[in-house]
């Protein structure tokens, strides 16, 4: 019957086929990947989460931040994407998305320190010049300088090219001013790749030193994630050499798309750690709890519960592991990051609420983790486009007809 049917729609049938190659990676981890995950979660129980513990409501200050990052870099997190004639660790991109869920399992907040340190990394390796690499690099792979992008205004998120931010040509410099906001690792960062507009519709990347050029950072209160610093920036009238133009002039938009599929993933691997860490808890306390004479694990509502937990972590897995496995292989996976964030991030503010039912009322306490993990998962469908934006691309992708505006 399924040969008859696939056979009759030959089109559609070698489509799927196609498709069933572009998918057919594989994600089962290595020996050495086995290795490098054992050794890293050991290292993040015993050293790691005594520092970020105390940091559960408040953000890292910049002290924390920089010893955080310094911690992190031997292990290839912070600076995994380089190449290692660069200084990277040279990691592909699944083993450093293994490595980032581990550690957001248990700080989902130094996970997000150090994924929006290493893109600011990998913006400078990839599009800065000879001496703006060897001024920041060293630094920012070694944890030492810590990075952040500044893309969203206060009048404009989801539509990029509504930015106000204007970067203006004077001699040999560049005159930034404009307003950032939601910008990660604002607050402890020492340098900004921002993005700017350079002519009407031309927009540009820059790089802006705290020390030299000066740029003032707030932080904002927030609902969760509280550990990772996210703060509003004031640019007003910074003036940056043109030596600090990342990449060239007018490519900051096209630079800015490439790296979406890169954060869409690494935001993924954040929501895969939470929700990790929600179902573990949840089934250790079905297991201890009583109630009507038995541990509320034997009640087959609460079994309903933790399944469908289980299966909506395993559902996200697979498809960050596969969206990661196309990255790490060089394939276009516009369409499997769009799927990965959209799910994996939905799909953990489900597992981390279903966490909190299976605890009753012990699951809103603050004595307990678990309605952090819904505070935090909450947080992540809306960085690196929101769901909505991110099933446009998708329908985009399917139809071939924009849905944008
Ligand atoms: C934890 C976190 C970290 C972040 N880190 C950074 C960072 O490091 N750097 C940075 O520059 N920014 C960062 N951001 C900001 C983030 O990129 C923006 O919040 C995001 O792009 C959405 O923009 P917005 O919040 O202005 O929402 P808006 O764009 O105003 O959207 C509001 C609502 O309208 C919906 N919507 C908008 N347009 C459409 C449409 N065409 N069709 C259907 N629905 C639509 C959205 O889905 C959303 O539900 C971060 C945000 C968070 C929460």
């Amino acid at each position: 019957m399924a040969a008859a049917f696939w056979g009759s729609n030959t089109k559609r049938a070698r489509c799927i086929r196609r498709r069933s190659r572009e998918f057919d990676v594989d994600f089962d981890p290595t020996q050495e990947q086995c290795a490098a995950l054992d050794g890293w979660a050991r290292f993040v129980d015993r050293d790691l989460v005594p520092v970020v513990q105390p940091f559960n409501d408040q953000a890292f200050t910049p002290e924390v931040a920089h010893r955080l990052m310094a911690m992190m870099s031997p292990y290839g997190v912070g600076c995994g994407w380089l190449p290692e004639d660069s200084g990277g660790a040279g990691l592909d991109f699944l083993t450093s998305g293994l490595l980032f869920e581990a550690l957001a399992l248990r700080s989902p907040d130094a996970a997000g320190l150090a994924w929006v340190a290493e893109g600011a990394a990998l913006k400078v390796y990839a599009n800065g010049s000879d001496e703006i690499k060897r001024r920041y690099l060293p630094g920012m792979l070694l944890g030492k300088v810590i990075g952040c992008s500044a893309i969203s205004e206060p009048g404009m998120g989801s539509s990029v090219r509504e930015m106000r931010t204007r970067a203006v040509r004077d001699g040999k410099n560049f005159r930034i001013t404009g307003e950032k906001t939601w910008c990660s690792n604002a607050t402890v960062a020492d340098v900004m790749i921002v993005m700017a507009k350079t002519d009407e519709k031309e927009f540009s990347m820059f790089l802006i030193d705290r020390r030299e050029h000066g740029f003032e950072s707030r932080e904002i209160n927030k609902l969760g994630l509280n550990g990772w610093p996210l703060g509003q920036v004031l640019l007003d009238d910074v003036v940056v050499p043109e030596e600090n133009l990342l990449g060239k002039l007018g490519s900051g938009m096209r630079e800015t798309m490439k790296g979406f599929n890169r954060s869409r993933c690494f935001v993924s691997t954040l929501a895969l750690g939470i929700a990790r860490a929600a179902l573990d808890e949840a089934i250790q306390y079905a297991q201890q709890r009583s109630q009507f004479g038995k541990p509320i694990a034997g009640h087959q509502l609460v079994q309903a519960m933790l399944a469908q937990m289980a299966t909506d972590l395993a559902a996200s897995q697979l498809l960050v592991y596969r969206a990661l496995a196309m990255m790490a292989q060089g394939k276009p996976c516009e369409l499997e990051a769009s799927i990965a964030k959209s799910f994996a991030t939905e799909a953990a503010q489900r597992v981390a609420s279903t966490a909190i039912q299976v605890f009753g009322a012990a699951g809103i306490t603050k004595d307990l983790s678990i309605e952090r993990h819904f505070r935090n998962a909450r947080m992540l469908t809306i960085p690196d486009g929101t769901t909505q934006i991110n099933q446009l691309i998708i329908g985009r992708k399917l139809t071939g007809i924009d849905a944008f505006s």
